[in-house]
């Protein structure tokens, strides 16, 4: 027996479902398929937007989990303001608050902004603004690097897959392909995007995720993974909540 402490696990990196229960499940049952999961790693904004909060609200308490609050559970408990959001959002995030029910304000209420798990930190937008920062700039990534207690963070928000490294401690940063395989080593420190489940922006309307098995290649692997989804029912039951038509339209463009 060797002197491990730590058990080999695989984590489910999600962000940004948005309400949308389809790519939400399209999801959960490819993660499946390639290797399964012992646990749902969710980085915020689990509504907004989407037709479903409750029933993804429901999915992801099914499923051993652990959850940072974004910016748009934050709009929909009042503890940030819809009027800071464009027109869209902030119809869905009304609509959100009034279609859930209290217990599930409650929960989404409850969520931590930043959670450390291992070698991982998680939050919503950036560590010096959790919920409201778009990790998309050097300078915004040297900032988060600054602030990481830990090897590895993982962000959402932007909905946009992307891995930045560090070149050189503190000094500079780079873009990785976020589509390659990431080994994670302790001496390179990482921040990864997984892109969004329910509304990506990169140009690419498949649901958007990571998958990382600790024992892969000794150190550990990121996986990004795209999957296809029920696009149509999604957008059906957005326009039949009567929630903006921009929200269903924006699926099928991925942006
Ligand atoms: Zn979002």
């Amino acid at each position: 027996m060797g002197c491990a402490t730590i058990p080999a696990m695989r984590a489910l990196v999600v962000s940004d479902i948005h309400s949308n229960l389809e790519a939400f499940d399209a999801v959960l049952a490819d993660a499946e398929e390639h290797g399964g999961y012992d646990i749902v790693w969710f980085l915020g904004d689990l509504v907004g937007y989407g037709a479903d909060p409750g029933r993804c609200i429901e999915r992801l308490q099914e499923l051993p989990n652990v959850a940072v609050a974004g910016n748009h559970d934050h709009a929909v408990t009042g503890k940030l303001n819809p009027d800071l959001f464009n027109g869209a959002a902030r119809a869905a995030a009304l609509w959100t608050a009034d279609v859930l029910t209290y217990d599930e304000l409650a929960y989404l209420a409850g969520l931590p902004e930043v959670r450390t798990e291992g070698d991982f930190t998680h939050v919503h937008g950036s560590l010096r603004d959790p919920v409201m920062e778009y990790l998309l700039s050097e300078p915004a990534a040297l900032a988060t690097f600054a602030l990481m207690g830990t090897p590895f963070c993982l962000v959402g928000h932007s909905h946009f897959p992307i891995v930045w490294t560090e070149n050189e401690h503190g000094a500079d940063v780079a873009l990785l392909d976020p589509t390659e395989p990431l080994g994670m080593h302790q001496d390179r420190r990482v921040i990864a995007n997984p892109g969004s489940v329910g509304q990506p922006r990169d140009g690419d309307w498949r649901a958007s995720y990571l998958l990382y098995d600790s024992e892969a290649e000794d150190a550990g692997v990121l996986e990004h993974r795209r999957v296809e989804y029920d696009i149509a029912t999604a957008q059906r039951k957005i326009r039949e909540a009567g929630l903006p038509e921009v929200l269903a339209d924006r699926l099928a463009r991925g942006h």
